[in-house]
Parts: C-alpha cells; sequence; structure tokens
C-alpha cells in the first residue's frame, strides 16, 4: 500500500496531492486548489513569483503605448535582468538551476526558479530576499517543491511546437545566450557605469550555463 502511494504521489492518479504544484510549483488554482499543495518548509529550490516584469506586460509583443517591440530589445531587456539576479542570488551559493518563466498565466508569470546545490543556500535567500524589493516592487519569495527541472519542462515549447501557447501548465523556460558562436560580436550596449562588470558576469553566466547543459547531457 505504502509502495502504491509513493508511485502515484503528485500523478494525476492522485486524489490528494495537487499534481501541478507537486511538478511544476505553481497551480492555476492557486488556494483554491481542490487538492493539496504541500509546500516545503525547506528546499533547495526558490521561487520568486512573478518577478520578471517583461515589457509587453499587458499585450504580448507590444509596449505600454501600443507600439511594437522589437525582439531583440525584449531578449536584452530579459537576458539583462538574469544578469542581475544570476549576480545577486550567486551571493547565497552555488546555482544549479536559474529559470525564468515565460508562461502568461498569472500563476506562472515571470516566474524564477533558482535551485541551489544546497538547502542551507537557499534558506539563505529565503531569508535575505524577503521584504526586498526589485524594480519597485516587493519580491515575493517561497520554497519551492521543484527539483527536477525536466520533469516540470514543457518540452514541446523548447521544440518551438507547444500550442498551448503562454497559458500552457508547464514551464517555458526563458532561453537566454541562444547567440550563435563566431561571426556576430557577442551583445553589447551602451551601459551605465555601475555595469562595468557586465562583460565578465556574462562569461560566467555562459560558462554556467554550458556547465548545465553537459550535466544533463
Ligand atoms: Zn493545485
Ligand atoms: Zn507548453
Amino acid at each position: 500500500m505504502a509502495e502504491h502511494l509513493a508511485s502515484i504521489f503528485g500523478t494525476e492518479k492522485d486524489r490528494v496531492n495537487c499534481p501541478f504544484y507537486f511538478k511544476i510549483g505553481a497551480c492555476r488554482h492557486g488556494d483554491r486548489c481542490s487538492r493539496l499543495h504541500n509546500r516545503p518548509t525547506i528546499s533547495p529550490t526558490l521561487v520568486l513569483v512573478n518577478m520578471y516584469q517583461r515589457p509587453d506586460m499587458i499585450t504580448p509583443g507590444v509596449d505600454a503605448q501600443g507600439q511594437p517591440i522589437d525582439p531583440r530589445k525584449m531578449q536584452e531587456h530579459f537576458e539583462d535582468f538574469y544578469e542581475d539576479i544570476f549576480e545577486e542570488l550567486s551571493k547565497f551559493g552555488e546555482i544549479e538551476n536559474l529559470n525564468v518563466c515565460d508562461n502568461l498565466a498569472d500563476h506562472m508569470i515571470g516566474n524564477v526558479y533558482v535551485q541551489f546545490r544546497e538547502e542551507d543556500q537557499a534558506a539563505a535567500a529565503h531569508t535575505a530576499l524577503q521584504g526586498r524589493f526589485y524594480s519597485g516592487r516587493p519580491i515575493v519569495v517561497d520554497f519551492s517543491p521543484v527539483t527536477d527541472f525536466r520533469e516540470a519542462t514543457c518540452r514541446q515549447y523548447e521544440e518551438n511546437s507547444c500550442n498551448r501557447g503562454g497559458y500552457c501548465n508547464f514551464m517555458h523556460v526563458k532561453q537566454i545566450g541562444r547567440r550563435k558562436h563566431g561571426g556576430s560580436p557577442p551583445l553589447r550596449r551602451a551601459r551605465s557605469p555601475v555595469r562595468e562588470n557586465s562583460e565578465e558576469r556574462r562569461a560566467k553566466i555562459e560558462q554556467w550555463n554550458r556547465e548545465r547543459e553537459e550535466k544533463q547531457g
């Protein structure tokens, strides 16, 4: 019996625990879900809820004034954000995974998932980030049950074939550093003086991404 329960835990057959919350760390029903959302009290993974504010928040592809936004600008905006949070979060420990959702539904839009190597590191980040602000908005941080991002991620999205679009229930992970090697120069742009270390930071992120790709085979 116990074995049976273990094998169905967090799956569709599990009538008690919500499979979406268990696997993806987010469920569209939120607190009104008929199944349990088992919030971990400790985990190597944190979710920073709705943290990334895309420039086309109101209507996809269009800015607040109704003007279309160049997709490259959007990517730059995102990569700036990614660099910022990567740097900030690495202060607490070694990052195993840092994923930002491209989903559009309220419970997933802009969610940042960071998985540290150790639970202690996540706990330190959790304590430090509470009550802090990013871009003028309070940071909402929680421990997340997600530890296997392969299970949580939409594979069709990675293959550009997800027909559920932004309302898919699986994570659509925003990609960074997809630039081809050689040929085009690395993304550079005018930066304020505080960003002088950006090149270094970007190299760090790219190295870290490569390591992650190697690890995931
Ligand atoms: Zn649920
Ligand atoms: Zn999808």
